[in-house]
């Protein structure tokens, strides 16, 4: 199911830009930190990782077993599974392309808020046309065995920026740090979910003031989260609550943070508990 579509006409060139994009791996853009607040005493001391704001939490593509994983010689992952499987949209988006192309016999891309693109391929039914916002998880094509293909599949390709000839960056990594890990259950998810604080917080290594500080969450930003846990009851800004949010970090491992923070209901809108 190697799928050699367009952008390479050497090893060498295949190389160098593999090589340009490997530092990437893990940290897809769209990770920037969050810029920190003029002045805060409570900040000034700690030095931390920010929590994965920005990107976004995403979907699963597609049920069905991963017949060919990212490699040097496959740029993408193969999702295998029978003609007709729905396809999902990983995030949200806007469609970009959606139509007849070479290799893949019908692809339809979606570049997403974070500057990256999916890219879904040898549908044989699409639903969606260019121009169209699409929502996480919306059905977007059915599975099928169209152009370069040895069987109903989908080919999944992930690319940073808007280009057509770009090496694309592994969807592995790039799908768990949103919170899906391959194989997956569409709908299923992991529940995971975005949170908004509506001020400046601490970000701990447990559900406890007592905890280290392992990053900070700013006034109105946005960040990915996991779940919901019961902690330490903290009291503050007038409000009393024992309920904690699990949030990804950019540097790995996840950390906590005190739901009066965060805006929403009383777990930040978080439905899933830890
Ligand atoms: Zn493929």
């Amino acid at each position: 199911m190697r799928l050699g579509l367009s952008g390479f006409t050497s090893r060498a060139g295949l190389a160098a830009v593999a090589a340009l994009f490997l530092p990437l791996l893990g940290a897809p853009a769209g990770h920037a930190a969050p810029a920190s607040p003029a002045s805060s005493a409570s900040s000034a001391t700690v030095a931390a990782p920010a929590p994965a704001a920005a990107s976004f939490a995403a979907s699963c593509p597609a049920a069905g077993t991963v017949s060919q994983w990212y490699s040097a010689t496959h740029d993408g992952v193969d999702i295998a599974n029978a003609v007709g499987t729905p396809i999902y949209a990983v995030g949200s988006g806007e469609v970009i392309a959606s139509g007849p192309a070479s290799g893949y016999g019908q692809w339809i891309r979606i570049l997403h808020s974070d500057g990256t693109v999916t890219e879904y391929g040898h549908m044989y039914h699409r639903d969606v046309s260019v121009g169209q916002h699409v929502t996480a998880g919306q059905r977007i094509a059915l599975m099928g065995s169209e152009g370069q293909s040895s069987g109903p599949h989908l080919h999944l390709r992930v690319r940073v920026g808007t280009s057509t000839t770009v090496r694309g960056i592994d969807p592995v990594p790039y799908l768990r740090d949103r919170g899906v890990s391959l194989p997956c259950t569409p709908g299923g998810g992991s529940g995971r979910t975005t949170v908004t604080a509506w001020a400046e917080a601490n970000v701990r290594s447990c559900a406890s003031t007592g905890c280290a500080i392992v990053s900070k969450v700013y006034a109105g930003q946005s960040y990915p989260a996991n779940c919901w846990k019961t902690g330490q009851t903290v009291t503050a800004e007038g409000y009393t609550s024992d309920k904690w949010v699990e949030l990804p970090l950019n540097a790995g491992g996840v950390g906590y943070v005190s739901a009066i923070y965060l805006k929403g209901d009383a777990t930040g809108g978080v439905t899933r508990q830890c």
